[in-house]
């Protein structure tokens, strides 16, 4: 590990002190936490762009979370960072995905805009500080410091101001560590090309639509060359192996030259960076933007995904408002969360304990509550 990389003996610590770990480092054992915990399991039926029920070969926010972790831990590797550390950010930054993918958290952002909204981010980190019942010594995984850092990618000001160190980042402009920064870029890649992958699957998308992305034209070309009678999933495949490949090698490159540059010496200099030092190339941050919006407008805009988007927003909403309306719809466990949050959210804790328990639901279980609350 270079030493612009997390180390693990220099972390900033758990908030309630443990004794370390025998044979393995924090970070790995922060990744192992992660991997043991409920909310990890819910990832499976959890929807990334299509509902789970849909088909059982779309992406789910298990399989994108793996990808996430594949590609990020590839790129750890050659630029001398922290894979540990990487894994765990990984795996862990999509925890407080609502059910129905961003449909699920546009519903609950606007149900509790009076109480501040709702943001996917935000809530990982309170499934890791907060929602984990599973330690006898303390709430959520009490993970280490860099971890969580790594899982808050955006934050409001007014939220920063609450959450103490791990938010102070966004009041003082400053930047998270290499590994985090790897980590959300590695989304980024992950999402694009799985999106393009289910896209045709799903045949809301075709194969001349996505032609019109240089990106993508140039990995057709390139397969079709060399294998010109190729089509089907073997061709699908063959373009996106390329495009990760170029994403990838693109952005490992030009990392390292802005390592080599600002020749940071610890972690402390990369946060105090005047800039994020794992990036894209123009050329590349160009063509990767490009891409995006051909997926934004054909398929997230899609009048398929928009109907299903649509009843999304009717389940969340529809929950909420029973919930909010009469507390003794919801589980006895979770009208108990009401109490338990009234020291802490004062008059809001009746809108955190319903936010808190729909955030967590997966798709599937969500269908099901709206059906036991509705239907007759
Ligand atoms: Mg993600």
């Amino acid at each position: 590990m270079k030493c612009y990389a997390a180390h693990p003996e220099l972390s900033k610590g758990r908030q309630f002190n443990e004794p370390s770990p025998t044979y393995r480092s924090e970070f790995q054992r922060d990744r192992d936490r992660i991997i043991h915990s409920t909310s990890f399991r819910r990832l499976e039926y959890k929807t990334q762009v299509f509902v789970n029920h849909e088909g059982d070969l779309y992406r789910t926010r298990l399989t994108h979370s793996l990808e996430v972790a594949q590609i990020a831990r590839s790129i750890a590797r050659a630029l001398g960072l922290n894979e540990d550390l990487t894994e765990a950010i990984a795996l862990a930054h999509d925890l407080g995905h609502t059910p129905f993918g961003h449909a699920g958290q546009d519903a609950l952002n606007h149900c509790n805009k009076a109480l501040g909204g709702f943001e996917h981010n935000h809530q990982s980190l309170r499934v890791v500080d907060w929602l984990e019942h599973s330690y006898a010594d303390f709430h959520g995984l009490n993970l280490c410091f860099e971890t969580r850092e790594g899982i808050l990618k955006h934050c409001h000001l007014k939220q920063a101001r609450e959450l103490g160190e791990v938010g102070q980042r966004f009041i003082d402009q400053t930047h998270a560590s290499l590994e985090a920064q790897l980590t959300n870029i590695a989304d980024e890649i992950a999402y694009n090309n799985h999106d393009i992958d289910d896209g045709l699957r799903s045949g809301l998308i075709k194969i001349k639509d996505l032609r019109e992305v240089a990106l993508f034209e140039e990995a057709y070309v390139a397969v079709i060359s060399r294998y010109p009678t190729l089509d089907g999933r073997r061709l699908i495949h063959e373009i996106i192996r390329r495009i990760i490949g170029r994403l990838v090698v693109d952005l490992t490159k030009t990392s390292e030259s802005n390592l080599l540059l600002a020749q940071v010496k610890n972690i402390e200099e990369v946060r105090q960076y005047p800039q994020e030092l794992i990036q894209f190339s123009t050329e590349m941050r160009i063509a990767s933007r490009e891409l995006k919006k051909l997926l934004r407008e054909k398929l997230y805009f899609h009048h398929k995904v928009y109907r299903m988007s649509h009843k999304a927003n009717m389940i969340v909403t529809g929950l909420y408002q029973a919930f909010m309306d009469d507390v003794r719809l919801l589980p006895p466990e979770h009208q108990q969360l009401v109490k338990d949050y009234q020291q802490h959210y004062g008059e809001q804790n009746k809108s955190r304990a319903v936010v808190d328990y729909i955030a967590g639901m997966t798709d599937r279980y969500a269908r099901q509550e709206y059906q036991r609350l509705f239907e007759v």
